[in-house]
């Protein structure tokens, strides 16, 4: 069966994003998603714990952060520790059982693999909906996965519910499954999907992050 997910998705237990629990179930099936994978940051206490309060398809994941950049780790059952080398932490999710995604690769952004991406990974974020430069970074991780041989997936790195599945993987699984997902992602029976994050909604979530940072300020001096 066909799968539409997002695979790549904070909620509030990355410190970053606003996307409650709620809204992370609301907003996929809103946008016609039938998955969704929760990534948080170096934490998979809350994708987990999503995946068992609620119906809809979870994939747990996590992002680690690695030496050498970030890198997605899915269907992982056990915490991969932060700041190895990519190599190494891919190694450790392979261990776990899970699948490792080089994810937004050739970002202008100190937290990505660039020259690290290799032929260990599993699979390859070609789209990131939040990239910048968003067309530039499509084309080189297109290139990267050609060269490598690796799965193209897609997810949006949501913060901010709205955001959700402006990048998504059509995945053809055996079954709805975390297990079925995570192996047909293996065997390349995906494909990515999506576009850019309008400006708009960034600058909401921005906004809305600003509010939320002044409002805990002003509860802790009142
Ligand atoms: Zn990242
Ligand atoms: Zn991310």
């Amino acid at each position: 069966m066909l799968i539409k997910a997002d695979l790549h998705v904070h909620t509030t237990y990355s410190n970053d994003s606003l996307i409650t629990p709620k809204d992370l179930v609301y907003y996929s099936k809103k946008r016609g998603l039938n998955a969704c994978a929760v990534t948080d940051h170096n934490s998979l206490d809350g994708a987990y714990k999503i995946a068992k309060e609620t119906d809809f398809l979870i994939i747990p994941g996590m992002e680690v952060s690695s030496a050498d950049g970030h890198i997605v780790a899915l269907n992982v059952h056990e915490l991969i520790p932060r700041g190895l080398s990519a190599v190494e932490t891919v190694e450790r999710i392979h261990e776990a059982g899970g699948v490792a995604i080089a994810c937004h690769p050739y970002v202008f952004f100190k937290g990505c693999l660039r020259g690290n991406v290799c032929g260990a990974f599993d699979a390859i974020e070609v789209i990131n909906a939040r990239a910048f430069p968003f067309k530039n970074s499509v084309k080189r991780a297109e290139e990267a996965a050609e060269r490598l041989n690796l799965s193209r997936v897609a997810g949006t790195d949501a913060h901010y519910g709205p955001q959700i599945g402006y990048g998504y993987t059509e995945i053809e699984a055996s079954e709805p499954t975390v297990e079925a997902i995570a192996k047909a992602i293996v065997d390349g029976h995906c494909s990515a999907h999506g576009q850019q994050v309008p400006i708009i909604l960034n600058a909401q979530q921005q906004l809305l992050r600003l509010r939320r940072m002044v409002m805990k300020f002003s509860h802790r001096d009142s």
